[in-house]
């Protein structure tokens, strides 16, 4: 491997028949000539590419704005903006950030149903028109504040079997949608369309029909009413990553799509969105924490055996607690949103005849919360040993605090050369990426 020239973003290249799992191994083995221990991130810009091609294959009829406030680092939204995505923002901060890496406003999304007064102004004197509302009061707040703002309708979904559902926080119930809509016709305003979120972590694809449905009710309301209603926006909650139990996101798309065609066909003009977050970025991250401290728990048990004559027998239970050098209030902030259910791994297997007991893991700040696995079974591991977790990039990173001041983790970032061409290409030539991903991939030794 070797350094990339810093350019708009900081890279390695990983040479032909490497992966970013050589990346980890790397930073390891470099750990042990130094006293350096800290927690890092390999990040493979590759899969952010990888998963674009997906995205690409699998809704063919569905432009991605990708969420920022799901990972803000300035590698993936260069990464993503020179794909040629759009952004979804939340605040005055994410649409300087997606700006500032050239980003014409018409792709940005200004989708939080809540914003304050000086954001709408800013994003009104930056030419963001898009943004969502949901209430009355966000009505008066835009016509006082916005020139020209072109207002998409979140309404509610049954985000009941969502691992993070946001409908009791966002979103406007079907029967107060004409009320809302009224009320932006009186006061002058633009309704474009309609927005949904079916909450993170989706696991019943019955939520998505349900809302496209929904959102064509509310077209008709609109339509009636004078609005010419052209944009639906099909929010987010797509898996980031493809773990046995829970939902693939072609099985997602499979459903969503007649559901499209059914309600929204083509020819109607209907210019569908959606606003992923997780999808782009949780698999690209692998996240590496020290073992900084560790507590041995044993628990003897005297149990009396009345067939040996009432002679005791010792029974042993031993669990094992791990500290880490990461924590609730850093990485693992969103754990509901994050899959850090799954145990974290090692890097090198445990031998099939190896013990392990149950363990649990937790974080290095005082704070009794700052529990990160409660249980997991894991070998007799030392202090100064690594684990590993995967698909870490979601809500990870862009929710970082300073908590007692611990440092954050360091974020290396990889990229295959044929992916990082083929990101230049689309970029330079503005072509619109490839349904066939194999030619990108087939050089690197783990796609
Ligand atoms: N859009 C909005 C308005 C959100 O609130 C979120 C997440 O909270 C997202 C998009 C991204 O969701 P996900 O990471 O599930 O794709």
């Amino acid at each position: 491997m070797n350094a990339a020239t810093p350019t708009e973003v900081d890279f390695t290249f990983l040479e032909e028949g490497f992966s970013a799992r050589d990346t980890v191994e790397q930073k390891i083995n470099e750990s042990f000539l130094t006293d350096d221990r800290d927690a890092f991130y390999v990040c493979d810009l590759g899969d952010v590419l990888k998963k674009h091609l997906r995205w690409v294959r699998a809704l063919p009829r569905v432009t991605p704005y990708y969420a920022v406030k799901c990972n803000d680092t300035r590698e993936v939204v260069m990464t993503l903006a020179s794909l040629g995505t759009g952004f979804d923002c939340a605040s005055k901060t994410e649409i300087q950030l997606v700006q500032s890496l050239g980003v014409d406003p018409s792709r940005i999304i200004y989708a939080n149903p809540c914003k304050q007064v000086s954001h709408i102004k800013y994003a009104s004197a930056h030419a963001v028109q898009m943004m969502t509302f949901d209430s009355k009061e966000e009505l008066v707040k835009v016509v006082n504040c916005h020139d020209n703002a072109k207002l998409v309708l979140r309404i509610t979904t049954d985000d009941s079997k969502s691992k993070f559902p946001l409908s009791m926080k966002f979103g406007a119930q079907l029967k107060s949608c004409r009320g809302l809509l009224e009320r932006a016709k009186e006061l002058g305003l633009d309704v474009i369309g309609v927005s949904f979120h079916v909450g993170c972590g989706c696991t019943d694809v019955k939520s998505y029909t349900q809302a496209i449905s929904d959102a064509y009710c509310v077209f008709h309301m609109g339509e009636e009413l004078g609005f010419k209603m052209d944009l639906l926006d099909i929010g987010g909650g797509f898996p980031g990553s493809d773990k046995k139990d829970i939902l693939m996101f072609e099985e997602i798309t499979a459903v969503i799509n007649p559901a499209l065609d059914k309600y929204f066909p083509a020819d109607t003009g209907v210019k569908i969105i959606a606003e992923p977050g997780s999808f782009y970025v949780a698999s690209a991250y692998t996240l590496v924490v020290n073992i900084i401290g560790k507590k041995d728990i044993v628990n003897e048990e005297s149990v009396s055996d009345e067939e040996d004559g009432g002679t005791d027998e010792r029974i042993t239970d031993r669990a094992l607690m791990y500290y880490v050098n990461d924590a609730v209030s850093k990485s693992f902030s969103c754990k509901e949103m994050t899959p850090v259910q799954f145990p974290p791994t090692l890097l090198k297997k445990p031998q099939p005849h190896e013990a392990t007991y149950p363990c649990s893991i937790w974080g290095q700040t005082s704070s009794r919360h700052d529990s990160i696995v409660d249980h997991c079974f894991l070998p007799d591991l030392q202090v100064s040993d690594w684990l590993i977790f995967e698909d870490m990039g979601a809500y990870t990173i862009s929710s970082f605090s300073n908590f007692s001041g611990f440092i954050n983790p360091n974020i290396h970032y990889v990229i295959s050369r044929p992916a990082w061409q083929h990101v230049k290409q689309v970029q330079s030539q503005a072509i619109p990426a490839p349904v066939e991903e194999s030619h990108v991939f087939q050089e690197t030794s783990n796609e």
